[in-house]
């Protein structure tokens, strides 16, 4: 029998799509996947081949629960670097099972059961589930056209409930919305009067199209060690989506707390995945120079191609590799739409409502694809509006 408590999560809706997408794979279809939230580009070749070495050297056993010493010095060497921050790796950094373990880690260190931790939609599928997990009560903060913080929804409901935190995510999956300076300052103010935590899940911070006003919130919290805990990992950046791993900067106390949940989960991320997170760092150059070379140029065609297409809009794309899609050439709710277009046009693409109800009449695409799927994509879909509508 299940338990009581598992039918309180909803599973992910993107998961559900590439399942969807890869039985009608199996059918025969020729599916063009724009629902994977994945870089379509290996690991660079210092990161393989360290992982090889690694494995060959025995360094497949358990490490110490923070993770090894060396990643967390080149953490905090890249944060000194690149943002002339001082982090302290031995009781301020975490290396986690992936980035999605930290943020589960930090909602259970910090949230009692039953407090609130606010969400803007459209928000990352997993967050809502992950604060169930953590017992914490998951706020949406309702979507705005431009994307951008409701200030007025959460100014009005943060003293309604006690409100521990709120996460922010910026560039934002799925709407590549990055936090302005206003935005910036409005979160300061409110860390200020209510006293509530921040937790800023940093992952897609590489892939930016603006000028970013922060790469990392860590720079613009001046007293961050009260108040914020940052979430960031190798999937997007390094393409390390299989290695699982990622990590947390907070202060110390809540720093032992995540300690204690990977304690009593996983225990330490995998041995030689972390070996090859250092390598990622030392050849970080490297790394982020695929993401500047060919991102904004997938980007631009994403704009061309929607601005061509009818019934179709998109706001900026400011971050990440998504664009967020309203569409007015039907008045169906959008997991009927993407299963249409699945079905129809063979193109697999994420209803809106997966990143909270508030998101209804948007579909999520990535663009982690290359420029001739993108395009074929696009022309498959305009075929699919034209004939039905
Ligand atoms: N945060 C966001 C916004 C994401 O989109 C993802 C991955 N899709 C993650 C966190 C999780 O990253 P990881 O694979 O490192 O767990």
């Amino acid at each position: 029998m299940p338990s009581l408590q598992i039918n309180d999560l909803e599973g992910s809706a993107t998961a559900e799509f590439f399942s969807l997408a890869k039985k009608r794979e199996a059918e025969g279809h020729d599916i063009i996947h724009l629902e994977i939230g994945q870089p379509d580009f290996q690991p660079i070749k210092p990161i393989i081949d360290e992982t090889i070495n690694a494995i060959q050297e025995g360094k497949t056993t358990y490490t110490v629960s923070s993770g090894i010493p060396e990643l967390r010095e080149a953490i905090s060497q890249v944060y000194r670097e690149d943002h002339g921050i001082n982090i302290d790796p031995q009781n301020e950094i975490r290396i986690t099972s992936g980035a999605k373990l930290g943020i589960l880690a930090a909602f259970y260190s910090i949230i009692n059961r039953g407090e609130a931790l606010m969400v803007q939609e459209p928000a990352w599928v997993s967050y809502r589930d992950m604060a169930t997990v953590a017992g914490a009560r998951y706020i949406p903060i309702p979507i705005k056209d431009d994307f951008s913080l409701n200030q007025d929804f959460i100014l009005s409901n943060i003293s309604k409930h006690p409100v521990t935190a709120l996460l922010v995510n910026s560039p934002n999956n799925p709407s590549g919305h990055i936090l302005t300076v206003k935005e910036i300052r409005f979160l300061k103010d409110l860390v200020e009067d209510y006293e509530i935590n921040i937790i800023s899940d940093e992952i897609y911070n590489e892939y930016l199209y603006i000028n970013s006003p922060a790469n990392t919130l860590l720079s613009e919290l001046e007293d961050w060690r009260n108040n914020l805990i940052v979430i960031n990992g190798f999937a997007k950046t390094y393409s390390m989506t299989g290695y699982r791993l990622g990590w947390s900067i907070s202060n110390t106390n809540i720093a032992n707390g995540i300690l204690k949940f990977i304690q009593a989960s996983t225990s330490c991320p995998t041995n030689f995945c972390q070996w090859a997170g250092v390598k990622a760092l030392q050849n970080r150059e490297e790394a982020r120079k695929i993401i500047k070379e060919v991102f904004p140029g997938r980007r631009k065609i994403v704009l061309d191609e929607i601005n061509r297409t009818e019934g179709l809009t998109v706001g900026s794309i400011d971050g990440a590799f998504y664009a967020f899609i309203k569409y007015s050439f039907t008045d169906k709710p959008s997991e009927e739409v993407a299963k249409d277009i699945l079905l129809n046009a063979n193109v697999c693409v994420i209803p809106g409502t997966a990143f909270g109800k508030t998101a209804e009449g948007y579909l999520r695409i990535t663009f982690s694809r290359s420029n001739e799927e993108i395009k074929e994509a696009f022309k498959r879909i305009r075929g699919f509006i034209e004939q039905n509508h």
